[in-house]
């Protein structure tokens, strides 16, 4: 089979790094969309590619090809395995490999994921592969529809993928082709903003292949970009005169090997990969959200820390008169106790309640707030010489009274 090909690979318009990874060489070719974790998307994508471009070139290349699949997925989970960054990595795999079976030359395609197979065969566009997503599986069992999957919500989310799973289940189809035929692989990018018969149209365009492939990933970005997309177009030129013979005979084009076999149906509570719409911007917004968080901590324990050390203030410079087992006391603290602070008594004075007036004593047992201790023993000393001079008056009731001049603290009531 003499093929001529085009391959094109676009980071998008939304996000910062392409995660996709393809591979042409003649007579392999595969698209790879890499997801999950930092670092993890375009690791897995290239590892997958890689194992597939290791494929040697000998007479078991299709049993090579048709494990290759596991193969990639053994050395991402591996990868993964030893490396916290890489951690739940995984990528979708689509491959074609150009071979001979039963006398006649053709393409066959392997896919895992929904990376797209489509096959333009006298003007008309098929699409080989099916999605290995949630909303395929609902669109296959007949749930939705084709206008209800296009606009749901687990849309992105897969059902298989490379790096989930220990064991890898891979579809694979069996594609004849004719002179002028074209296989397209792509990765989900270019079908998120292009209809597959606006593709049909470009693939039938009068543009070199090369022109064709970029014009696909142009429209993509032009209807949005809102993912990494890739391409690769393989156009049959010629067949070997033994394919000739072999198409003579009536064969389906296009067919799924095993078809038969029960598609697994994993909704995305048993299996999911949730692919993020951008994981960019999905770093950007942890980041964000990391910094605010941390903002509003530091606000948090900067407002904790000024209530306590007011508290603690206020605290500090409490003092009141009090009674202690009938004396005239002082007390540090606030009457009553402040949050956790309970008052503690300074001074007891030699003043007993009981030699004070009614008035004085009923406010010592009601305590007297004051702001320092020097104002609380003035209160004391103030009492002391009003009892003094009252005793005075008492035993000298016909002297004059002493100088002492008698005046209560602040702060009574
Ligand atoms: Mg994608």
């Amino acid at each position: 089979m003499k093929l001529q090909w085009a391959l094109a690979t676009d980071t998008g318009r939304v996000r910062r790094v392409n995660q996709d990874s393809i591979y042409a060489d003649g007579r392999l070719f595969a698209v790879a969309d890499g997801m999950g974790g930092h670092a993890g998307g375009e690791v897995a994508s290239q590892l997958a590619v890689e194992t597939l471009s290791e494929i040697p070139s000998t007479e078991r290349i299709v049993e090579a090809f048709r494990s290759s699949f596991s193969e990639a997925n053994r050395r991402i989970m591996s990868e993964a395995s030893h490396s916290e960054k890489l951690k739940g990595m995984g990528t979708t795999l689509t491959a074609a490999l150009v071979t001979v079976e039963a006398g006649r030359e053709l393409f066959l395609v392997q896919n895992v994921g929904d990376s797209r197979a489509y096959f333009l065969h006298k003007g008309e566009l098929q699409q080989i592969t099916k999605d290995h997503t949630y909303v395929g599986e609902l669109l296959r069992s007949g749930s939705i529809t084709e206008e209800q999957a296009a606009h749901h919500t687990q849309r992105h989310v897969l059902t298989r993928a490379l790096g989930v799973e220990s064991v890898v289940d891979s579809d694979i189809f069996k594609v004849i082709p004719s002179p002028e035929d074209i296989l397209l692989l792509c990765s989900d990018g270019l079908i998120n903003h292009v209809t597959d018969g606006e593709i049909e149209k470009i693939l039938m365009g009068n543009m070199s292949l090369q022109q064709r492939a970029d014009r696909l990933i142009e429209c993509a970005n032009l209807s949005g970009g809102s993912d990494n997309i890739s391409v690769i177009l393989v156009k049959v030129l010629e067949l070997d005169a033994v394919e000739e013979d072999a198409a003579a005979m009536p064969s389906p084009v296009l067919y799924q090997e095993d078809e038969s076999k029960p598609t697994p149906r994993r909704g995305p509570e048993l299996l999911s990969i949730p692919r993020p719409i951008d994981r960019q911007s999905i770093v950007r917004g942890n980041r964000i959200f990391t910094v605010r968080v941390m903002a509003f901590l530091l606000l948090f324990l900067l407002l904790i820390g000024g209530v306590l050390i007011s508290v603690q203030l206020y605290e500090n410079h409490s003092y009141f008169v009090g009674e202690k087992d009938g004396a005239v006391a002082i007390f540090h603290g606030r009457p009553g106790g402040l949050l956790w602070y309970s008052p503690s008594v300074v001074q007891v004075s030699s003043l007993q309640l009981d030699v004070l007036n009614s008035v004085e004593a009923s406010a010592i047992k009601d305590k007297v707030p004051e702001p320092s201790l020097a104002a609380a023993e003035s209160y004391i000393r103030n009492l002391k010489a009003r009892v003094q001079q009252q005793n005075y008056v008492s035993n000298h009731p016909l002297g004059s009274a002493p100088t002492t001049t008698t005046t209560l603290g602040t702060g009574v009531g």
